[in-house]
């Protein structure tokens, strides 16, 4: 007897605006933790039911169980249909179809509604009915000792849910527990969790950004030497001087160790592997351009950036003037406030390279939420 996991990854995120099953949360997306839960909690096998948008995702992942994918259908009862039918389960076997949305479910929920359907033939996680619960209607208060709230995972007999699914046709149903109940008999309600929410507004979305908040902190350093015949320019700011920094870029330090630490909370390697410093396309490129750019990136990871701290190390000139511009400049280009931007500067005393006017240095840190 096998137990088969059916993951749901239908549904187009509409109400989302992007697609909460693979974009990264906490760590992971909601996709690779849901079939992490079932893979780990008792499923021998997962058949993944999948739209056009996520199957690469699905098709990436990296699971302990052997997994086939199937075309989701228009609605949520033809993806399980499509996903029944492609795991070929045999009578005896148990399938637990669950809602990949639901990605904080517990291990202890899967377990307990795959007990359930080995007991009685079915195991659907349900929580209890917290808050009164009234009929508009009718205008009646119902008696909430009597009313469960379902989630998934949803387990049953193989054989009885497929036969409910084709049974049913066209015949629209809210989940499986309710088909079961009206082909096959009394459903059993196992214990689900709180943490067992559908992922489906962009408050679910922030609150769940908020469970799984890790903080993210990343360091920059970088350091140019001064040298004749070049502008010096920091933090998006030219600085009249005698000398400007030497580099492929426009040399900026200030906002080279910005982005450093910018990626580095994000795990996303440093600029020098984002813009090559051979590549001639960044030959005196301006480095707002590539914090620009390294924005962008952080979007694409759904990061935002909570603040960023640099000091730059510089014997000469004065730099404090021009900072209140270089403040300006680095807020509009991450999108963020100014007073999410903090620039100091300070001098080594004479001491070392930047004290003897050779090179200027400048060191970040940069916070990502
Ligand atoms: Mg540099």
């Amino acid at each position: 007897m096998s137990v088969i996991g059916i993951l749901l990854c239908g549904g187009n995120s509409q109400r989302m605006g992007f697609n909460k099953l693979t974009t990264p949360l906490g760590g992971s997306t909601a996709l690779a933790r849901s079939a992490a839960l079932l893979s780990h909690s008792g499923c021998d096998r997962l058949v993944i039911a999948v739209t056009p948008d996520t199957r690469p995702a699905a098709e990436a992942l990296d699971t302990p169980v052997p997994v086939t994918l199937c075309d989701g259908g228009s609605t949520r009862g033809q993806s399980v249909l499509n996903a029944l039918r492609a795991a070929q389960g045999k009578p005896g076997d148990i399938a637990v179809i669950h809602d990949a949305a639901r990605c904080f479910q517990t291990a202890e929920a899967v377990r307990a509604a795959i007990a359930g359907a080995r007991e009685t033939g079915s195991g659907v996680a349900s929580l209890p009915m917290a808050d009164s619960v009234f009929d508009t209607s009718t205008q009646t208060p119902l008696d909430r000792s009597k009313l469960v709230r379902t989630q998934t995972p949803q387990a049953f007999r193989f054989e009885d849910i497929l036969s409910a699914y084709e049974r049913a046709g066209d015949q629209a149903a809210t989940d499986d527990a309710a088909l079961y109940a009206r082909f096959i008999g009394p459903v059993t309600f196992t214990p689900g969790s709180t943490t067992g929410y559908k992922l489906t507004t962009r408050e679910d979305w922030a609150f769940a950004q908020a469970s799984c908040f890790r903080p993210r902190t990343g360091t920059g350093f970088d350091t140019h030497v001064l040298g004749e015949g070049r502008k010096l320019i920091l933090g998006g700011v030219e600085i009249p001087f005698e000398k400007g920094l030497v580099a492929h870029s426009d040399g900026d330090v200030l906002l080279h160790a910005l982005m450093d630490a910018l990626l580095g909370a994000a795990s996303l390697g440093d600029i020098g592997h984002l813009f090559p410093d051979k590549d001639p396309q960044y030959e005196n490129i301006s480095s707002r351009v590539l914090l620009r750019e390294v924005a962008c990136r952080l979007r694409e990871q759904r990061l935002t950036v909570a603040h960023v701290d640099v000091t730059v190390i510089a014997e000469r000139p004065k730099l404090a003037p021009y900072f209140p511009q270089a403040i300006r400049n680095i807020a509009e280009d991450l999108g963020i406030g100014e007073d999410q931007v903090s620039l100091k500067a300070t001098t080594t005393e004479g001491m070392n390279d930047e004290g003897r006017g050779l090179c200027i240095s400048a060191q970040a840190v940069a916070n990502l939420v």
